[in-house]
């Protein structure tokens, strides 16, 4: 998760993160297609898709998922740990099962 936009996070993974190499402005593009502050702003498949991609590859991917289902109250916005904020809502909504399986299965 790029630093500009992850003020919520501790910062003991972000060295490793793979969005974190990417400028903010393209970060913001292709991480944040999802938020619910910017009404102008919809779901665009592909940089979903492409930041979806670039999670795959990244080192903290179990970690960040991890940090993203521990923050329920973020889970409405943009990509974070492979997961798009509706899938992470839906995973949530399933509960503590779910939400484990998933976290067990990110990056395998
Ligand atoms: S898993 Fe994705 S959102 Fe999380 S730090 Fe890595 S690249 Fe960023």
């Amino acid at each position: 998760m790029p630093e500009s936009h992850n003020p919520y996070l501790g910062d003991y993974w972000r060295g490793g993160a793979e969005c974190a190499k990417l400028p903010a402005k393209e970060a913001d593009y292709l991480f944040f297609q999802e938020n619910p502050n910017n009404p102008k702003r919809g779901l665009r498949a592909e940089p979903t898709r492409l930041a979806k991609d670039m999670c795959q590859k990244c080192p903290v991917l179990k970690q960040c998922l991890k940090d993203a289902l521990n923050h329920p109250e973020l889970a409405g916005y943009g990509v974070r740990g492979g997961k798009s904020a509706r899938e992470r809502q839906e995973i949530l909504r399933l509960g503590e099962n779910a939400i484990n399986k998933a976290i067990e299965s990110a990056g395998k």
